[in-house]
């Protein structure tokens, strides 16, 4: 139902660029914000925002599963037997049988509510989907500098140097940031891209670094090769403001270009060439994304990459780091605590005075200590019998978990399955209950972009049929499960409830976070002065070459990675729902070299057959812009079924480096 009054300002529901769309209550026309982040842009997907909202497929009413059929009931009865079904597992097997993935797409005060219903119930088993992208780069960062996110806003890019792009297609992913890239190169920045294919990103490039897949570490140690033989690093950043510049000087010795240029493929006089223009343009951004982090070695890739900032000096006022957030609230779920080894803030389970803080805000002695699962571990522990139930917010893993098929096993195998969404998704279809959740549209709320900035987002419609928006159903969860503080009457009032587990949010109202600009959490810029680390100085970590989990051979002897496509987004779920979005889209095919293609007698449009360790899928080829012996596949399907589940230190699966072997089907 329209609510009608004046145009309303609405955070992008699609990735974590942020961008703010006007939508018009009468019409629901959509048009660009001007102010900041997005200054007048937006992509396509933005731009048809309100579509996939309006679909008829939306969940009308609360669902519940008898035999195979699902069968409407009322809210009442539906909060009332997952209640007591999940205080019954909890009875039974302890509260830790029980986990909870929350959803990057929610509101910050959404998120907020779903890690304290987990934590409040016992358990820290709460994570969301940044452990299958930027979590190797919070584990990385938190390390070295002390905090987990992007350091500087997206406007210090036009100002910066240089720029690197590293396993990151900004064009496709994030497509209104390229336009602060375009601008720093007019100004003169340098452009390196570094990716295992030819992306349109590139077509900015100074640079362009086609690698093998799995050889980063060997391109930003001889980078730093080229910067220290060279003595082209920062000496009195170093000095004051890092420690372990020795071990990375000796680690990196080895890594010469022409060594690098053996592993990675990339020239070796391109390196250098490329080290020092990065070095001499006197300010940088490092800017990376999944292709950096879905390895198992991600969190060593983006130690290697955070090492050529500083030493540099490219950190603060003379530089930004930018690992690109996927989902447009995935950082705010991590800011509100939706990890199971982190509190609101990033702060560490163990940190026992922010723990007792947390308890007594909610009104109890303490919450549980213990690190719970990540989202990848979920699926062993549930083949494990130790966990019972599955309380899922707006996720799919039935689709974007890597190797799928023993998610979907693992699902089917739940006493209890809880999912709330605006579909019946891939894994819905396995839920004993299917809660109606209300559209980005249909409810107030904060989501954090990228580059930390809190911005509200209004209501520009009633929520459809019987959904509710995901901070009601949460309400109306937390009273039935008997947990305390759960009288919320307005989403403003768990606003100011985070609000007040932040230091620097004391002086701030949310009139301020309603403002043109937003809040930036804790501020626009990051360790201008000094590194949030117990001393105050950030750490070089020396990092050496990690082989990917599999490794190619006679049988399997392609190196297969998943890419993103610029109309798609994550599992299709939303786009698939847009009729303009689905015209835009072409066929996902999966992107062969035309040398590889001819060999295996492959041509343009041809249906080929990709095969993994984990198993097959078909789809239609193109040939195009790829290394040698690399297949790359849009993840937003059916990939994942064949994808590598082995995870990294952060947890986050190899989805980059499969070891594959292709074909023309028989029948095909
Ligand atoms: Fe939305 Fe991202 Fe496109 Fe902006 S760039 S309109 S935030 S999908």
């Amino acid at each position: 139902m329209l609510i009608g009054g004046s145009v309303k300002t609405v955070v992008c529901p699609y990735c974590g660029f942020g961008c703010k769309l006007l939508v018009d209550p009468q019409t629901l026309i959509v048009k660009p914000y001007r102010g900041e982040p997005n200054r007048g842009r937006l992509c396509p997907k933005g731009l048809y925002a309100m579509e996939f909202a309006l679909s008829k497929n939306r969940v009308k009413r609360p669902l519940k599963r008898n035999r195979n059929a699902l069968k409407p009931i009322t809210w009442g009865q539906a909060i009332e037997e997952i209640s007591h079904k999940l205080l019954e597992i909890r009875e039974v097997y302890g509260p830790d049988a029980v986990a909870f993935i929350s959803s990057s797409k929610i509101s910050n005060e959404e998120n907020y509510l779903l890690q304290k219903i987990a934590r409040l119930f016992g358990t820290n088993n709460i994570d969301n989907c940044a452990r299958i992208c930027h979590e190797a780069s919070v584990h990385a960062l938190k390390t070295t500098i002390g905090t987990g996110t992007q350091t500087n806003p997206y406007e210090d890019i036009e100002n910066f140097g240089a720029i690197l792009i590293w396993g990151y297609n900004p064009a496709e992913t994030h497509p209104v940031i390229i336009h602060y890239i375009k601008k720093a190169k007019k100004r003169g920045a340098k452009i390196i891209v570094v990716d295992i294919r030819e992306t349109i990103t590139m077509n900015l490039a100074d640079y362009k670094f086609v690698i093998k897949p799995g050889t980063d570490i060997v391109l930003a140690n001889a980078i730093m090769n080229v910067i220290i033989r060279e003595e082209l690093y920062n000496e009195e950043f170093i000095k004051n403001r890092t420690t372990g510049f020795s071990e990375v000087r000796m680690a990196v010795m080895k890594y010469t270009p022409e060594y690098a240029e053996k592993v990675t493929g990339v020239p070796a006089t391109l390196i250098q060439k490329a080290a020092r223009e990065f070095a001499l343009a006197g300010s940088g951004a490092i800017m990376w994304g999944m292709g950096v982090t879905q390895h198992v070695s991600g969190v060593e890739n983006v130690l290697a990459i955070i090492n050529i900032a500083l030493l540099l000096g490219y950190i603060g006022n003379r530089g930004g780091l930018y690992p690109m957030r996927g989902q447009n609230n995935v950082q705010g779920a991590a800011y509100m605590g939706a990890l199971s080894e982190f509190l609101p803030g990033y702060i560490p389970l163990e940190d026992e005075k922010f723990r007792k803080r947390v308890a007594s805000l909610w009104g109890v002695e303490n919450i549980p200590i213990e690190r719970g699962l990540y989202l990848t571990e979920v699926w062993d522990a549930i083949e494990r019998d130790d966990i019972k139930a599955l309380y899922i917010i707006g996720e799919n893993p039935a689709v974007s978990e890597a190797n799928f098929g023993r998610v979907r096993k693992a699902l089917r195998k739940l006493d209890l399955l809880i999912v709330q969404d605006l579909f019946i998704t891939k894994t819905a279809r396995y839920a004993h209950y299917i809660l109606p959740a209300s559209a980005f549209c249909e409810k107030d709320g904060s989501y954090m972009n990228s580059e930390r900035r809190i911005q509200w987002s209004e209501k520009v419609l009633e929520p459809l049929n019987d959904s509710k928006p995901d901070w009601k159903i949460l309400t109306m969860l937390g009273k039935g499960l008997g947990l305390p503080g759960f009288n919320y009457s307005s989403v403003e009032e768990i606003t100011k409830e985070y609000f007040s587990l932040f230091p620097e949010l004391e002086e701030k109202d949310i009139e301020d976070l309603k403002s043109e600009n937003g809040i930036f959490l804790p501020r626009k810029r990051l360790h201008t002065w000094e590194f949030a680390t117990p001393n105050g100085k950030a750490r070089f970590i020396a990092v050496e070459q990690i082989p990917p989990w599999e490794s190619t051979n006679g049988e399997y002897p392609f190196a297969l990675t998943t890419v993103r496509l610029i109309s798609h987004y994550n599992t299709g779920e939303m786009t698939l729902r847009s009729p303009s979005l689905t015209k835009l889209m072409g066929e996902p095919k999966i992107l062969i070299n035309a040398e590889d293609a001819k060999y295996l007698e492959i041509e343009d449009n041809d249906l080929v057959e990709i095969e993994t360790r984990r198993g097959k899928i078909r789809m239609r080829a193109k040939i195009g812009k790829v290394a040698r012996g690399v297949v790359a596949v849009p993840f937003h399907f059916k990939a994942n079924k064949i994808t590598n589940n082995a995870l990294n230190k952060a947890g986050t699966p190899e989805f980059k480096f499969s070891a594959a072997k292709i074909r023309k089907p028989k029948s095909g």
